[in-house]
């Protein structure tokens, strides 16, 4: 159900810079377009084009097929028998990196949008399609088609939330754009990998970030009210990979807060939806590359995936620069311990049981001994793959035989969370998974 007060501030939005086809009806139109009530959907977008039964075959929430979408985009599937591949996905090369001159307003130093803005630099695409902030609440994304490299510099920076990024789509053919560079996070990624060969167009760069936790605009401010007693004035947050949240405020000054001393237990339960506590694809495997940090130990982390994602770093010469990942630290028993909260927390948040004055000790703690760079990486990928498992078998079983690819079942394994015989699909002895006839008919 469309809610009136999302369309009003839709279009305003899309009346003010940034981006292009500002006051272009067509996008107006595809904003505004009601959604459907659904119980598991980002509203990634597709609902609102002129095709909305194409969810059934696009969605990441409904019957999700990576190895066919992973050999499609990638020419072959992850090897999920050795290496970091059952984590991350299919990988050519792996990096830490930082561009040498980082950009004012970026979330880390900006290479995500700089590689954007090379590519409208170069001619190599019509157009970019990203997010970018509602100008009456900068937390807030709303979707754009941005043809001005200059007019990314608005775009950087994280929002918290989610918007329709894919209803631009079709508005982007129909001004003449056929060669398009997507920004996305994985839920966004799976649907347009699933309808990138129908969609018609010329060329199609995409590049990925990673996403965990995310939630609503409305929830994310509540979060913000309990942080600071100044919460308008927050311009920047980030999760750090050395458990630290750190805060930026609009006259300069900072304020970095251990995960541990985090407000969560004053967080409702349902803080994070369903869809973001099972989304099963942390780090956007379908992205021609992913630019993260978790895997990057305080710098950026580079997945490069094909040979689209080779040439799109190749964009930057020697503005960024590039080392090898490191790995320290052993996971198991963070993600058993991880485990046994989420299992305790019944649906709830995953609160550790431990007195207030041990909190400050363990956070100055974590970063010195817990896991770090790659092993971080893992760390949380394995955790995330958990959550999805708890958390469906506990609010939506029916929808686990569909909903989880085989990958995840290989990640929850060594911590003894394995599947039943309802909750994962039967195996044909070709080793072709089953098909229910719902999904043949779809
Ligand atoms: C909700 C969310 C959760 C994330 N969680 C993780 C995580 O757990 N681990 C990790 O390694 N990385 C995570 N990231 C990615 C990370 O925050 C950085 O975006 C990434 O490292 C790129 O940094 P950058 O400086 O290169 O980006 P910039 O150059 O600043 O560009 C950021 C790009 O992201 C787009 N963007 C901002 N907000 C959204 C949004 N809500 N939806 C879609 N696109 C958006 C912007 O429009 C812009 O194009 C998350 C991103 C989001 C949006
Ligand atoms: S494909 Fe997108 S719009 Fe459709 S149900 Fe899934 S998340 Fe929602
Ligand atoms: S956590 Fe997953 S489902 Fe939620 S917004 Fe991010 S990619 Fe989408």
């Amino acid at each position: 159900m469309m809610r009136v007060a999302d369309e009003v501030r839709v279009e305003s939005s899309t009346s003010r810079a940034p981006g292009v086809g500002l006051d272009d009806p067509r996008i107006g139109q595809a904003l505004n377009t009601p959604v459907p009530a659904r119980s598991l959907c980002t509203d990634c977008g597709i609902s609102r084009t002129s095709d909305p039964k194409r969810c059934g075959r696009a969605c990441q929430f409904i019957s999700p097929n990576y190895p066919e979408l992973e050999t499609q985009v990638h020419g072959r599937a992850r090897d999920t028998a050795a290496g970091d591949e059952l984590f991350f996905g299919p990988v050519k090369a792996m990096y830490q990196a930082k561009l040498n001159a980082p950009l004012p307003g970026a979330q880390w130093t900006g290479i995500t949008t700089r590689l954007a803005e090379r590519l409208l630099e170069t001619g190599a695409v019509d157009a970019v399609l990203t997010m970018k902030p509602d100008p009456e609440d900068r937390w807030r994304p709303v979707p754009t088609l941005v043809t001005e490299a200059s007019e990314l510099a608005h775009c950087r920076g994280m929002r918290m939330g989610y918007a329709p990024l894919l209803a631009l789509l079709e508005p982007a053919l129909d001004l003449g754009y056929k060669r398009l560079a997507v920004i996305g996070i994985p839920c966004q990624v799976y649907a347009l990998r699933a309808l990138e060969a129908e969609l018609g167009f010329e060329r199609l760069y995409v590049i990925g970030t990673p996403c965990s936790d995310n939630t609503t605009t409305e929830s994310f401010h509540q979060f913000l009210d309990l942080l600071s007693d100044q919460p308008k004035t927050i311009s920047y947050l980030e999760f750090r990979a050395d458990y630290h949240v750190e805060l930026r405020f609009d006259d300069g000054h900072k304020q970095i807060i251990p995960f541990l001393q985090l407000p969560i237990s004053k967080l409702p339960p349902d803080f994070f939806p369903l869809t973001c506590r099972t989304c099963v694809d942390y780090t956007n495997a379908l992205a021609d590359i992913t630019i993260g940090y978790m895997g990057g130990q305080g710098e950026q982390w580079l997945l490069v995936r094909n040979e689209r994602g080779e040439e799109l770093l190749s964009l930057l010469g020697d503005e960024i620069a590039l080392t090898a990942p490191t790995s320290y630290g052993k996971r198991a028993s963070a993600v058993k311990g991880f485990k046994a909260n989420v299992e305790r927390a019944a649906g709830g948040l995953p609160l550790r049981g431990m007195p207030d004055w041990v909190r400050p000790l363990v956070g100055w703690l974590m970063p010195r001994i817990g896991p770090r760079g790659l092993e971080f990486a893992r760390t949380r990928v394995e955790m995330k793959a958990i959550e999805t498992v708890l958390h469906l078998r506990r609010e939506e079983p029916q929808r686990m035989k569909n909903m989880i690819p085989d990958h995840v079942w290989q990640l929850t394994a060594p911590y003894g969370l394995t599947s039943d015989s309802q909750e994962r699909k039967p195996v044909d002895e070709s080793g072709a998974k089953v098909q229910s006839a719902a999904e043949a008919d779809a």
